[in-house]
């Protein structure tokens, strides 16, 4: 086996959990590991730190699948499948359709299955996991025995990896799409070939029912809405009228027959827009709602963008606060791991002075749990939803 001997004091963040190993992090290689071929990690006093896969071409040289020196075949990628299925029946149970493998999160590392109803939809994103496909269909495929196995490796971090975009059928029959999932017991329809990630946002199943106690009766925008499923769970709890907004005519059209699915076509409005631009227009006409969501895409793709997404979150932040009436509720996100809880609190506390309002803060919220977060991998953690009232 192909071994890597770590730089003196470099072991510490892997010790303590992270799978990581950068290209910076490594004295030594024996061995002549193939790119994405499996290597031992050691520590510069020759302690055995785990095995991952290789990437000579990645910032990230290895990332670690276990701590131990086992095979890594069909078998390994089986059991932690089982794990991985344990633990989302345990923490959501009532899920039809859930992120099955969370990457990192789940010792996983470049590896995502989204579950929709009996249907996966895969990521492979990095080359190790691409050199494994066939193991990982072929344990998903025993191990789950979902209807069809479907892959969206077409994220634009593959580039860093050397890989090219790929989608496609990889098992089983994949049923027509568009085609409906289920979710806090309404019904949404998704499209997995075409939508955008895998097709649907699970990450916030437990934040849309933050929305509960604060819309009955409510006026609510929902801004950045996709295919609209915070303003439909809106109306399930109550709102009197929901208008939603999105730049992609796609998602909208989707948001627009997820609303008739559900019954509420008659009290629901939705807009293909800038929503920048979309939200000032609605302040200039004097709008005003009793509920302003707020979902926008990651702004921070790295660090080197946190400043220009700071201003991106601060004034879409300020325009949703000024569109609330006094004692109204903002429901606010940021899906950037580089965007801190702390700098996004900091953002909309500046944003709320700048229109002269003061903020309550409710409750705050984060990932839906099958999304872990593997407590030594801070970059598992991206997801923030703060929800204020505003007076
Ligand atoms: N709230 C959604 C998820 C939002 S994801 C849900 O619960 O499912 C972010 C969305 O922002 C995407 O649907 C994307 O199409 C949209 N988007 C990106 N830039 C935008 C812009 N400038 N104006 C409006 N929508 C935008």
């Amino acid at each position: 086996m192909p071994k890597a001997t770590l730089k003196p004091r470099h072991e510490q963040r892997i010790a303590r959990g992270h799978l990581w190993v950068y290209q910076g992090n490594i004295a030594s290689i024996d061995g002549d590991p193939a790119p994405g071929g499996e290597i031992d990690v050691y520590s510069s006093r020759g302690d055995f730190l785990g095995r991952g896969y290789y990437n000579p071409r990645s910032q990230i040289a290895v990332r670690l699948l276990s701590r131990e020196a086992g095979p890594i075949d069909k078998e390994f990628f089986a059991e932690r499948i089982r794990q991985a299925q344990e633990y989302r029946a345990r923490f959501v149970p009532q899920a039809s359709s859930y992120r099955l493998i969370y990457s990192e999160g789940d010792w996983l590392p470049g590896l995502i299955a989204d579950r929709y109803e009996d249907v996966l939809v895969v990521q492979l994103l990095t080359l190790g996991m691409d050199r494994r496909r066939d193991e990982i269909v072929r344990a998903m495929a025993e191990t789950v025995r979902p209807r069809a196995i479907y892959e969206r490796s077409d994220a634009q971090s593959r580039r860093h990896e050397g890989l090219e975009p790929r989608r496609g059928l990889l098992w089983g029959e994949l049923p027509p799409q568009p085609m409906i999932i289920g979710e806090n017991g309404l019904r949404f329809e998704i499209d997995v070939t075409e939508g955008q990630k895998t097709g649907y946002f699970l990450d916030q199943r437990e934040n849309r029912r933050r929305l509960a106690p604060l819309v009955p009766g409510a006026r609510v925008l929902d801004a950045f809405c996709h295919t609209g499923s915070f303003a439909i769970h809106a109306l399930r709890y109550g709102a009197q009228e929901v208008l939603g907004v999105d730049s992609s005519e796609q998602a909208v059209a989707m948001a627009r027959r997820n609303a008739a699915l559900n019954g509420f076509a008659g009290r629901a409005r939705f807009v293909a827009a800038n929503a920048f631009d979309f939200l000032r227009e609605l302040d200039r006409q004097g709008e005003r709602f009793d509920c302003v969501i707020l979902d926008p895409p990651a702004f921070a793709k790295g660090k080197a963008h946190v400043e220009a997404a700071r201003r991106g979150y601060k004034e879409v932040n300020l325009r949703g606060i000024k569109l609330l009436r006094s004692g109204g509720f903002l429901v606010t996100c940021s899906c950037s791991h580089h965007m801190t809880a702390a700098m996004f609190f900091e953002l909309i506390l500046d944003a709320a002075a700048d229109a002269r309002r003061q903020l309550r803060l409710v409750e705050t919220g984060s990932q839906a749990k099958d999304h872990p977060v593997l407590a030594g991998v801070p970059e598992t953690a991206y997801l923030k939803c703060f929800v204020f009232q505003v007076f």
